[in-house]
């Protein structure tokens, strides 16, 4: 059986001690084994700290760019087999594995376009200088410089290709090397990435190292000049955090956690008008892409209570046609969860939501044979607001919950914001005043708000990330920002003042003399 190794400190290694396999989730069959036991992870960090900080640290925003274009250049040519792999132990029809591969090219050349703007400077340049004093001599410039440690990048199970990516495309634009951590049970995609990364020698040597297998003690090793940017589940998200070296050393960390993403539809949206059709189509597409293991998928779907009834009919028939099968049949509209161990979750959750709700489509009974396999399932509450369980726990897999609500805006924002912090809501209405009401209650609970419309021509819904947006949300989401172009950058830069002479800090700074 395959074994998959890691790249550190140069060099491809295996762990010792007793493997975890890597299995095809639509059929139990193993596919690889992983040990991370025995590894130097001490003396990759240094590895990456001493020889790929400087090296990228010598170069340019460009010239950084240029390196992120030839690494989506490289996934790029090797797409089919990262699609195939991607069917075989994500899960994934081919459409999700196009999501996560095609996410990672798009997000790595959209920060090599971003590095070709900020052309041949080394530093960023934050906001306008100051006069400090009477004479304009006295001056103050904010600037922002790559820090001198390594970026620690813990990914989650669902988005093993852009989730390498996106993190990676903004540290090594910033000028700081990554050692990334793809989780286990799908690191089939991140660790070929990394082969062809290597084979073809994109990068420079330590900018790029990847742990495959468990994380050990990896974020206990991160001193004050090294970021950690972990997504995954809160409960893990918050043992990172309380780390004792996390505390002392002022370690950055950055949480991209669980998400109870609301869909709202307006009071003006009317069941058959086009609005109504492209809150319909979004809900059923975040419910059942990658089956439902988005980080941003819609869990909580918020109705006018005239209105409820016939969107609960409305979905369940459109659930109904979605077929549930293996990936590698192309007839498959929906995979497998991603383990034995995430069914197990998503059934548990499902019972806590039936305590209070009842089902409108689908079950928690496991699919018949060989597989991680389960229906769609759409539960139905009667009172919106009451329903604690709803907004208690994010279900991971491809559940939703109904929920009445009077149609007022604030009435809807009160039930959103019970999900005490999110990555994304979605709104699907025209009306001004609801959408003035609506947007103002949800948005300190939330990074992203996506207004839904029929005419934003192939919308890709609110369960996209893109790149020039920011992604993370407060709470619950883990209080983290990843993303949102230049902002992105911020995490893996010091910004310091520069306070003194303003030729020489303007000459410093390469910002011209006004
Ligand atoms: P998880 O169990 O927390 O694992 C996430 C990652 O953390 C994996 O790489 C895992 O490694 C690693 N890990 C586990 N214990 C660790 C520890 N003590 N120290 C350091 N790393 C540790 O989460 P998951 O089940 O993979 O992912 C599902 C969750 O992720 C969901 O709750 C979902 O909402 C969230 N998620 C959030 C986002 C976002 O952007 N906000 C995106 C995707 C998913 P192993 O795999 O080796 O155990």
């Amino acid at each position: 059986m395959k074994i998959l190794g890691s790249y550190l400190s140069g060099r491809w290694t295996a762990g010792s001690g007793a493997p975890q396999t890597l299995v095809n989730p639509a059929t139990e069959e193993p596919l690889a084994q992983v040990s991370s036991d025995g590894l130097d992870l001490a003396a990759a960090l240094e590895h990456a700290r001493g020889e790929g900080g400087p090296a990228l640290r010598a170069l340019s925003f460009a010239e950084r760019g240029a390196l992120l274009k030839d690494m989506a250049k490289a996934i790029q040519a090797h797409r089919d087999e990262l699609l195939e792999l991607a069917v075989a132990n994500g899960g994934n029809t081919r459409s999700d594995a196009k999501f996560d591969v095609d996410g990672a090219i798009f997000t790595l050349q959209t920060y090599a376009e971003l590095g070709e703007k900020l052309g041949a400077a080394k530093l960023l340049v934050d906001g306008e200088g100051v006069q400090l004093g009477r004479s304009p001599r006295f001056h103050g410039q904010h600037v922002c410089v790559p820090r001198h440690g390594v970026a620690v990048h813990i990914n989650a199970f669902n988005f093993p290709a852009w989730g390498l990516a996106e993190k990676a495309a903004a540290a090594l634009l910033a000028g700081m090397p990554v050692l990334a951590k793809p989780a286990t049970s799908s690191a089939m995609v991140a660790h070929r990435v990394m082969e062809i990364l290597v084979e073809k020698k994109v990068l420079p040597g330590g900018a790029l190292s990847i742990l495959v297998g468990a994380p050990r003690n990896l974020p206990a090793l991160l001193g004050s000049q090294d970021v950690l940017a972990f997504t995954g589940s809160g409960d893990t998200g918050m043992r990172i955090r309380a780390l004792p070296n996390i505390i002392r050393e002022s370690v950055r960390v950055n949480v991209e956690a669980d998400s109870l993403n609301a869909a709202v539809l307006g009071p003006d949206a009317e069941p058959g008008g086009d609005m109504y059709e492209t809150f319909l189509k979004d809900v059923l597409r975040d419910m059942t892409q990658k089956a439902g293991q988005k980080c941003t998928a819609i869990r909580r779907v918020l109705a006018p209570a005239e209105h409820a009834a016939t969107v609960r009919d409305d979905l369940a028939e459109g659930l109904k046609i979605v077929r549930v099968g293996n990936p590698a049949q192309e007839e498959t509209r929906m995979g497998p969860v991603a383990s034995g161990a995430q069914l197990a979750d998503v059934r548990e959750g499902i019972g806590r939501l039936a305590a209070e709700g009842q089902a409108a489509f689908g079950s928690a009974a496991p699919l018949a044979g060989k597989g991680f396999f389960i229906s769609p399932v759409l539960m139905e509450f009667a009172k919106g607001a009451l329903a604690a369980s709803v907004h208690a726990r994010e279900v991971f897999g491809p559940v939703a919950s109904l929920l009445p609500y009077s149609g007022a805006g604030p009435d809807a924002a009160a039930i959103v914001a019970r999900g005490n912090g999110g990555l994304v809501s979605s709104v699907y209405s025209e009306d001004s005043d609801f959408l003035e009401d609506i947007v103002a209650g949800i948005a300190p609970y939330h990074g992203r708000i996506f207004l839904g419309h029929p005419k934003i021509e192939q919308s890709p819904g609110p369960g996209t990330v893109l790149p020039q947006l920011v992604h993370g949300g407060p709470g619950r989401a883990g209080g983290g920002e990843e993303l949102g172009g230049v902002r992105g950058l911020a995490f893996y830069m010091q910004r310091v003042a520069l306070e003194g002479s303003r030729p020489v800090i303007q000459k410093l700074t390469g910002v011209p003399p006004s």
